[in-house]
């Protein structure tokens, strides 16, 4: 049987794979195997994509486009139909209130991209101002301090590193690197590399860790100074590299920040050892090459941009970035991790990190009477009412809408509270692509094929958005028939034609996506990367050295042709840029070209570093909500069946805590947060510490056949966040078990 190739659709790393189709209709992924050509995975593939027919076949696939009736039931209508009144009615908001009333959300995610590109288009026909997706409840906090401190964020060199630091992160589940569980054995191997784990819980990372900091739930803050103060007084700083970037005469407001901790309050309130904290300060100190990764286990807990910035003083101060095994800023097509925070939200002045609502914002911009309230919902690929903290308040919200739309492949928990369902293709039935490319410094792209004609009655993302242009008046066949016959004569007329009609011209150039969409001939498997040919034009202007040393050159039109060339023949994904350690250095770019230590209100919260609230005799323990384990994804996987283990998703907690509440593996607690109470099953784990339980992650969906699992967000409150940007803090709830 042939093996045709795609990509997993599981995590941000989006492993290469090669499947077997078969089945009734040869509609079936029925095997799986990863792809040793894809230029970043290099065959790797952990057991999770190996159900991805589980995803393909979920069990509320959506079949036609839906219109909710005035008794809350829904109604089939047709596509022409469907576009035409959303059209109308988003029209109608825009011209009645204001674009900046109709708010967007999502655009995909892991492997899902193309949608938030074609969006575009239909955001501008709007004149929508404010969206959002998840990375406004995870990143937006380091995207920021990063921002502010060198111009970008960062991603660690772990292949090189002598010494890598794990915070608040489980790659061997959460993955986030290339090849992440052979890379974590290679440091844990060899006796000259130290691998450090950051965590509570004794995941299975730290179980391979030379270092695991089992520190309290929530004290990374004070675990970081400890670190960070134990690197002065030992003078172990990079003063080149300081003085290098500008940044030197910062250092003695660090020291006076730092001289105000007392090292043993710090180590008390983490509960660690003196001794492995000196240890881990001192192999830090001597690391020829340092690369550390922070994720959600800080960036959803208490201090969590204060925990980003302490985080990046550590890489400052030790000089690791810019080198081999440290720290880079790679060539990115899109960039995602955009910090720079211009605007504010409309209605209760959040600040917004790359233009993105702070998603526990939301419901406060639409539940209110103020005149600017979010009024419209344009909901793509993403379930807000199940991803979001406190979900009966955003589902609340939702429902107060004047219209929400959702365009998914399935009946979501937001779909269900929509006024216009408009089912879209599912990511096997298009052409579709990442923008998570992060690797260095050979980066790849990698647009996969489609391996499936569209379901019936469903379309691709991209010609929702077509069409959706089309009908509020964006194109007409005038505007695109000379693109169509320069695209007859082969890519390179077509890009100069673009140069001259599209570019020139603000209202084509508003809707480009859905020009190129419309006028560039490709195959039908291939056709939704039509877009991709405007990222690679900007592409070939902003890093032509990079490309070059891929082998694209030329003009920057040339060299746009090349790149889309080259994709479109490369069904494992190609190398569009080889980076070189002095590119990351020169993409540092802040506004007066230094690096920065010093940030004043970052340092003014560090100087009251709030305390972790005190525990409440209510609520003894801490729920970590939304643990990644072996069979739990983000919720695309609408089928229970999916997961070879852990189908309902159980509370784990430490024997002690279980042996307490006279509980064993199998029974059945109710655990009670400020928000709500649920039943679920226990495992006993001695991977948590007492007082600590952890729900999975992605469970909790309302299938057709009734919900399965605890929903994290039932439990978790959009007023548990973080000051400055707004990260909720789902792996610190305050919780209580007790016996059902
Ligand atoms: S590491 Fe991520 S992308 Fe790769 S196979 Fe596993 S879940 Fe999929």
């Amino acid at each position: 049987m042939e093996w045709k190739k795609t990509a997993c659709i599981l995590c941000e790393c989006n492993c290469g794979l090669e499947v077997q189709l078969g089945g009734e209709g040869d509609r079936h992924l029925v095997k799986l195997r990863g792809d040793k050509a894809h230029p970043s995975s290099q065959g790797y593939a952990c057991e999770k994509p190996h159900r991805l027919d589980h995803y393909q076949h979920g069990t509320d696939r959506l079949t036609s486009p839906l219109r909710r009736r005035a008794d809350g039931t829904f109604e089939e209508i047709s596509w022409d139909v469907a576009i035409r009144e959303v059209a109308q009615k988003l029209a109608a908001v825009r011209d009645t209130h204001g674009g900046e009333t109709i708010f967007y959300y999502g655009g995909g995610g892991q492997g899902n991209h193309l949608p938030g590109a074609y969006s575009g288009a239909t955001r501008r026909m709007l004149k929508m101002r404010y969206r959002s997706s998840a990375l406004a409840q995870e990143k937006t906090g380091e995207f920021w301090v990063g921002w502010r401190m060198m111009g970008s964020t960062t991603r660690a060199d772990f292949e090189h590193c002598d010494v890598g630091l794990f915070l608040g992160k489980n790659p061997w589940f959460s993955h986030s690197i290339p090849r992440a569980r052979v890379t974590l054995k290679e440091i844990s191997a060899d006796p000259a590399r130290t691998l450090i784990v950051v965590d509570p819980r004794r995941t299975e990372t730290a179980e391979i860790a030379d270092i695991h900091l089992a520190l309290k739930p929530g004290t990374d803050a004070w675990l970081l100074v400890a670190l960070v103060k134990l690197l002065l007084e030992e003078d172990a700083i990079d003063h080149a590299f300081l003085v290098a970037h500008g940044a030197e005469g910062e250092l003695p407001e660090i020291r006076a920040a730092m001289a105000a901790f007392s090292l043993a309050d710090c180590l008390a309130r983490t509960g660690l050892d003196e001794a492995l904290v000196r240890r881990t300060a001192t192999v830090i100190a001597k690391a020829k090459a340092f690369a550390s990764f922070e994720d959600l286990g800080v960036q959803m807990n208490h201090h969590s941009t204060l925990v980003s910035y302490l985080h990046r003083l550590l890489i400052l101060l030790t000089g690791s970035f810019g080198k081999p095994g440290t720290h880079f800023i790679p060539s990115v097509l899109v960039n995602v991790m955009d910090g720079e925070a211009k605007r504010t939200s409309p209605v209760v002045g959040a600040r917004l990190v790359g233009g993105l609502v702070p998603c526990n914002s939301i419901a406060d911009e639409i539940l209110t009477d103020h005149p600017k309230r979010y009024r419209a919902m344009l909901v793509e690929a993403s379930n807000p009412a199940h991803s979001l903290a406190d979900s009966i308040r955003i589902r609340e919200a939702l429902s107060s809408l004047e219209c929400l739309v959702v365009i998914d492949v399935a009946m979501t928990e937001t779909a269900r509270l929509a006024h216009y369902v408009l089912p879209a293709a599912t990511q096997f039935e298009k052409a579709e692509a990442t923008f998570f490319n992060f690797d260095f410094p050979h980066n790849y792209f990698h647009l996969r094929k489609r391996l499936f004609a569209p379901l019936a009655n469903t379309l691709p993302e991209a010609e929702i958005h077509a069409r959706l242009v089309e009908a509020l008046g964006g194109l007409d066949e005038a505007d695109l028939a000379p693109l169509r016959e320069a695209a007859k004569l082969g890519l390179t007329a077509y890009a100069q034609a673009v140069l001259m009609r599209v570019l020139p011209n603000p209202k084509l150039s508003a809707v480009a996506p859905v020009v190129l969409y419309r006028t560039i001939d490709l195959p039908e498997e291939s056709r939704d990367g039509a877009v991709v040919f405007g990222l690679f034009a900007k592409a070939a202007m902003e890093n032509p050295e990079a490309l070059a040393r891929a082998g694209f050159t030329g003009t920057p039109l040339e060299v746009a042709v090349k790149l889309f060339e080259t994709m479109l023949a490369s069904d494992s994904g190609m190398v569009f840029a080889i980076d070189d350690w002095s590119d990351t250095v020169k993409r540092a770019k802040t506004s007066d070209a230094k690096f920065h230590l010093a940030l004043p209100d970052l340092l003014e919260e560090l100087a009251k570093l709030p305390g972790l609230p005190a525990q409440d005799v209510g609520f003894p323990f801490v729920l970590s909500a939304g643990e990644r384990r072996s069979f739990t994804a983000n919720t695309i996987i609408r089928d229970p069946e999916w997961r070879k283990k852990g189908a309902e998703g159980a509370l784990r907690i430490n024997p002690e805590d279980a042996a307490a509440l006279g509980v064993v593996t199998g029974e059945t607690v109710r655990l009670t947060t400020r928000r709500d109470a649920v039943l679920v099953a226990i495992e006993v784990s001695a991977s948590m510490q007492r007082g600590h339980i952890s729900l999975p992650n992605g469970l909790g969906l309302t299938y057709p056949s009734g919900k399965r699992g605890v929903a994290p967000n039932d439990l978790t409150s959009t007023s548990d966040r973080d000051p400055f940007v707004g990260t909720p803090w789902h792996k610190h709830v305050p919780a209580r078990v007790e016996r059902a």
